[in-house]
């Protein structure tokens, strides 16, 4: 099984005959998708063979190789099929026209990505007997390692002066397991931060002020609306809101695995978040952050973008990482004099409450993964009291002293 997605990468400044061949074969594409799109107009023509028949020996005549011209078929087509698709759902529309946007459309056989040292290649193939012309790509770091997966239908556009070619990366759905050292990197979600992310060496936060103020900025719309009786107003914000929190949760998650695939065999370590709100008690603006929150959004989110890139995701309980002692393991509410400072009552460790529950997560998520998953069951009543210590003391087992997670 496969999962197929989309990179954009730019052609490294084309040299003005490649550029003119660009631009004179977007031109000729253009133009057969547009004969293509006439003929379906005139003579009523739906399905994909029709239409083939149509355009596919005109788009040959005009010197488009074969992938070419099957590919402007296969525009026409769906530009086609679009419209009678609207027609169908009675919205007013009117027949498609070619877009000045429409790029080549380079089929599979007609193009390869090859590395060449430190470089990639887009090698496209003009006709049967004239050599492949030659575009070096501007491939950003984050996509090297996807090149070689190319496969597919791709397609060559022009974004104001530059030209770009979307390539369609072939991913195997298989995870490869990694032998040797592990880096755990431990992911702490909160309020006042959204998130705090602890690597070996470094902490990162996110502040979580901004979603905050977002939220009680369309909480205080949508009072306002109500009180007009404007559900309409109300309906249409909601759309709003929603997709300014993915987007965030997108950018965080994004940057959290990209910092993650520096690290030597990265191990991330998210909190299993199932009931939290049962475990919330605040005031009533609290339990509607707590609620409306797009926690899970963020965990699935790295969870996805981090199994597309291989790093193997551990979840761990996170009851009472927020009052643990990563140091001696001393687990107390007195530890947490306020809300965003820890102080072991027991060792006199201190540090961000934020960063200790960072660190409590990465250690959990490393003790899972010797010891397999613990027991994810949470008796009623019975909550929080729960240290690092107890499971190994146990067995008789010593954990691991993660001092190198703790900076002094
Ligand atoms: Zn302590």
């Amino acid at each position: 099984m496969y999962n197929t997605e989309c990179v954009t990468v730019k052609l490294a400044n084309p040299t003005k005959c490649k550029r003119e061949w660009l631009e004179q074969t977007a031109n000729t594409f253009s133009h057969i998708v547009q004969i293509g799109l006439n003929m379906a107009k005139q003579e009523c023509l739906f399905s994909r063979v029709d239409i083939h028949n149509a355009v596919y020996h005109t788009a040959r005549d005009f010197g488009l190789n074969a992938e070419c011209a099957r590919m402007s078929v296969n525009a026409a087509v769906s530009l086609t099929h679009m419209y009678y698709g609207l027609r169908k759902v009675q919205k007013r529309v009117s027949f498609p026209k070619v877009r000045s946007s429409q790029g080549i459309g380079l089929g599979v056989k007609a193009y390869k990505v090859v590395q060449s040292k430190s470089r990639f290649i887009l090698f496209v193939s003009v006709s049967k007997n004239s050599p492949h012309l030659r575009f070096p790509l501007c491939v950003p770091n984050r996509y090297r390692y996807r090149m070689p997966l190319v496969y597919g239908d791709a397609k060559l556009f022009q974004r104001g002066h530059d030209w770009y070619v979307s390539l369609p990366i072939r991913i195997p759905q298989t995870p490869t397991v990694c032998d040797g050292e592990h880096t755990f990197i431990g992911v702490d979600l909160g309020i006042v931060k959204h998130a705090t992310v602890s690597f070996p060496d470094k902490v990162l936060f996110f502040n979580g002020k901004p979603a905050r103020q977002k939220r009680e900025h369309f909480a205080n719309l949508r009072r306002r609306y109500q009180k007009h009786h404007r559900l309409d107003r109300v309906r249409q914000r909601k759309g709003k809101e929603t997709n300014w929190m993915t987007d965030l949760n997108h950018k965080i998650s994004r940057q959290i695995v990209d910092l993650s695939t520096l690290y030597s065999n990265p191990v991330i370590v998210l909190e299993q978040l199932d009931g939290i709100r049962n475990h919330v008690h605040g005031s009533k603006k609290f339990n509607r952050m707590i609620a409306s929150w797009a926690f899970r959004q963020l965990i699935d989110f790295i969870n996805y973008k981090a199994t597309r890139e291989n790093i193997p995701v551990v979840f761990c309980d996170p009851r009472g990482t927020s009052k643990t002692c990563p140091k001696c393991g001393h687990s107390t509410r007195s530890n947490r004099p306020t809300q965003s400072q820890f102080r072991c009552v027991a060792c006199g460790y201190q540090a961000s409450a934020d960063y200790v529950g960072a660190c409590n997560i990465t250690a959990r998520g490393l003790y899972a993964l010797v010891h397999g998953p613990s027991d994810m069951a949470r008796p009623q009543g019975q909550t929080e009291e729960i240290s690092l210590q107890p499971d190994g003391a146990q067995t008789g087992e010593q954990l691991p002293v993660y001092s190198n997670l703790v900076s002094s």
